[in-house]
This record gives structure tokens, sequence and C-alpha cells, in this order.
């Protein structure tokens, strides 16, 4: 007799025992679930799809930034590997998305004169020497461009808000605001430091804007000290004159703040390409298995297909699509047909507008959603899950969560949910995020090393193996 034999008789025997002596149907399940989730992990790790089907979507079609054509080729990659699975039924919603171009590579440098080179200068009535340095820039997305003979002026490097709105409007008029905030190296998770971070990112453009300041900086949102800048949303506000913000390396930021500091003269040019473009229509992705005895609830699995377009959105979040598709992959393998409606939601457009996260809201959201998760943190090895969702509730995933101890993914400590279904989570729906581990994860996010090559196949499969797990206890127990 084959050892799976064996394996399936012990668990009948256990799964007797507690019904017979403990009377216990909680302990009983908890035996059948766990056996159906190793059976989730051995299909993901042994037999997974999700890192082949990465490999196609970085190397064979590359960037997937909202209104460009990579985009809309993913749209009809994913739709295909979805029907490929051949379980319940997939369709494209359409979604009206904003379309940004960044154009020719951006470029920075500053000229200066050093103090003692030009006193000596004077002195022997030499021509006074101008140095120049550049340093590696990307425009944020959605900024506007600076014309093709760039932005001249003078650096303000500051640190924080507060220090800008300390200067008076005189001083920071026809300026470059430098914010040079580094990511804080003391939160162990590094989704903290983004946290605090990411608001220079997101509104340098409008503070110093409102200051006069004809063009803004700011350090990548990164712990990594290299020569690569990361990218990411800003905004405008329509009160305020619309102003070029970029992101420079934090090796540049470090070089460009010691050179400020002990040069005189300078003047800082920036030139980047970039332009908005009329709205485009485009599409959110969406497969879907009906439930068999609670097909009105609807459990959502979700990632966005959008992407930055510097390198191949290999973590950010081509890991979450994948992820995404291989639950349906391994629920067909495994012959599972859920309880409850169990919807797979590539989403447009996360990166730059959210538009279609904003769309199923509008079309689905009167559906009766029981809980929505997110893969967009990376794809890394996954510890659990953060939650958003009332203390009860909380209660009862930590306890499915149990389960996945074994498969070290059970931590469900950290709050919230993910972009994508904040949009479902404002309207009551209880919502959660794949917890990768998150030390790596900024040293590529929004940069030139998201890439294939960077994501590592088995923390991968991991994830796509817990997130499997997670949907099949809520479809089989509710939440
Ligand atoms: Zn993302």
């Amino acid at each position: 007799m084959k050892p799976a034999f064996f394996l399936l008789e012990k668990i009948l025997l256990v799964c007797l025992f507690f019904s017979l002596f403990l009377s216990s149907e909680k302990a009983f399940c908890q035996e059948k679930d766990s056996l159906f989730i190793r059976r989730i992990y051995d299909e993901a790790l042994l037999r997974g799809e999700c890192y082949q089907n990465l490999r196609h979507l970085c190397k064979k079609i590359g960037h997937r930034l909202s209104g460009s054509e990579g985009y809309e080729k993913s749209v009809a990659y994913t739709h295909a590997l979805m029907q490929q699975t051949g379980i319940g039924k997939s369709w494209l919603q359409s979604v009206k998305i904003p379309k940004w171009e960044r154009g020719a590579a951006e470029s920075c440098f500053i000229t200066y004169t050093i103090p003692e080179e030009e006193k000596a200068a004077t002195i022997n009535i030499k021509p006074i020497k101008l140095r120049k340095s550049q340093f590696p820039i990307t425009a944020l997305g959605m900024s506007v461009g600076t014309g093709s003979d760039g932005i001249s002026g003078q650096v303000i490097e500051l640190s924080s808000f507060s220090a800008l709105d300390s200067l008076d409007k005189s001083f920071v008029k026809d300026k470059i605001v430098f914010f040079n905030h580094p990511f804080d190296a003391s939160l162990v998770n590094t989704f903290d430091a983004y946290g605090e971070a990411g608001k220079y990112r997101y509104l340098a453009a409008v503070k110093a804007g409102h200051k006069g300041a004809k063009g803004t900086i700011v350090r990548s949102m990164t712990l990594a000290h290299d020569d690569y800048p990361h990218t990411g949303a800003m905004t405008y506000r329509d009160t305020v004159p619309k102003i070029p913000a970029c992101a420079i390396s934090t090796n540049g930021a470090d070089s460009l703040s010691k050179l400020l500091q002990s040069v005189k003269n300078h003047n800082l040019t920036f030139i980047q390409n970039c332009k908005t473009h009329d709205d485009v229509m485009s599409s959110n992705v969406i497969g879907e298995i009906k439930g068999s005895s609670h097909s009105d609830e609807v459990i959502l699995i979700g990632a966005h297909l959008d992407s930055w377009d510097l390198a191949e959105g290999a973590h950010d979040d081509g890991a979450g699509c994948v992820q995404t598709i291989e639950v349906m992959r391994i629920f067909k393998a495994l012959g599972y047909q859920p309880k409850r409606t169990i919807r797979f939601v590539l989403f447009a457009n996360e990166e730059n507008g959210l538009k279609g996260s904003k769309a199923y809201a509008e079309t689905y959201g009167k559906d009766k959603h029981i809980f929505a998760l997110e893969s967009d943190a990376g794809g890394f090895t996954p510890r659990g899950f953060s939650l958003g969702m009332s203390k009860e509730k909380k209660a009862v995933f930590a306890s499915y969560a149990k389960l996945l101890k074994p498969y070290l993914a059970s931590e469900t400590d950290r709050n919230g949910g993910g972009a994508d279904i904040s949009v479902l989570e404002e309207r009551g729906v209880p919502v959660g995020d794949l917890e990768p581990d998150s030390q790596r994860y900024f040293d590529c996010h929004h940069s030139a090393l998201d890439v294939f090559e960077n994501v590592n196949r088995r923390e991968l499969e991991l994830g796509a193996a817990a997130i499997a797990s997670v949907i099949y206890l809520i479809s089989e127990n509710g939440l």
C-alpha cells in the first residue's frame, strides 16, 4: 500500500478519536484542515507554476505602467493564465486609467566653485575653476516635466516639512528644495520607515510649490546605499503651482548634501521629460470560483497588475499577481470546490491612481465581501498576515493562522490591508495583506532593481501557499 494511504488512515483515526472522546467538531475540522493545508503546500512547492509565470511576465512583457503597451499585454497574458487553470470563470472589467510617460532619461548636475580655489584665483588673477558633479535621479510618477533645458537654481536642503514651514517664502522663491529625509533604520519592519518617510515623496511638490520653489528633489525611499533612484507616486493641488519633482539615489543624496556644505556659488540643474496624456481605457482582470453552499459570500484575493517603468515590477507587484493566479491553479489541482465564492482580482493602476480598485468597488462593492486579501509587499518569505478588521474577527483569523505555524507564516500582529483593498475596507469589508519579510523589499521597490532575478522561487511559492491556505480556511469556516 502507498504511504499516502497510511497517512489518510492515521488522520481518520485521529479524527475519530476527537469526535468520539472529545466530541469536538472544531478539533475534527482542524485535523481535516491541517491535512488539506499540507496538500496546498505540497502542490505549491513541488509542482508550483508561479515562478515560471513571473518569468514570462517580467522577461517577455517587461514593465506594466498604466496606459503602456506592456500593461495591455499583461492583461491578455494573465487573463489567459486564469483561463488555463480550468477552474471557474474569468473576465475583464473596463476601467479608465491615467497615462503618464517618463520620456527620455532624466539628468541632474550641479556646477560649483570651491572657496579656497576661488580665493587663490582672485589673488593670482586667474579664471575661477567651475566644477561639475552629476547625480542619478528619476522623475516621480505623475510629475510635470522640466522642458528640454531643465530647471536650474540654488538648492535648499531640508530634512523635514517643519523645517520648510519655518522658512520665509521670499527665501524659498525660485529655488530647488531638496528633502533629504532618510528612512528610519531603527524601525525593524521597513514598511514602518516607508510609512513615515513616504509623505516626502508624495507631498514634496505641494509643500515646496506652496512656498514658491521652482522644483523639488527627494531622497529615495530606501535603506540601501546605492546609485539607484526610486520613483513612486506624487501629487499636486489645484491651488498650488505644479513644480517638477524627482527622486535622487541615496548615495546621490549623501554626496549632494556633503557638497552643499562645502561649496560656494552652486547651481543645480535637473531635466526630466515626463508628460501626462489623456486618460485611456484599460482593464482589471477578474477570476471567480462560485461557492457551493454560501455562494453569496465573496472572498477576494488580489494584487495589482500595473508596475512602475524603471524595471519589470517583479516584486511590486508581479509576485502578488502570479501568487493570486497560483491559488486558482492549486485549487483546481487539488479538486477543491470552495463553499464560498472566491474572486481573484488583478487591479489596474494601483501605482498612480488606484483607478482599478475604485472601479471594482463601484461595480462589485455591493456584493457581500466577507474578506479581502492583497499580496502587495513583495515575493519574500511569508511571515503571516497584517489585518484590518474587528477584534473579534482578528481572533477568529488568528485561530486559523495557527494552522500555518508549521510553515512559519502564522503572525497576525500587524494592522492594515493593502492599497487596492482600502476602498473595500472603507465600506466595512474585513481586509488583510500577506506579510512577507520586509528587510529587502525597499532595496528594489520602484527602482531599476525590481527584476525577476531578485525574486527567490521558493519564497514566492511559500507566499502562494500561505495565501491559498487562509483563503481555503475562510471559505470552509467563514469569518
Ligand atoms: Zn505595489
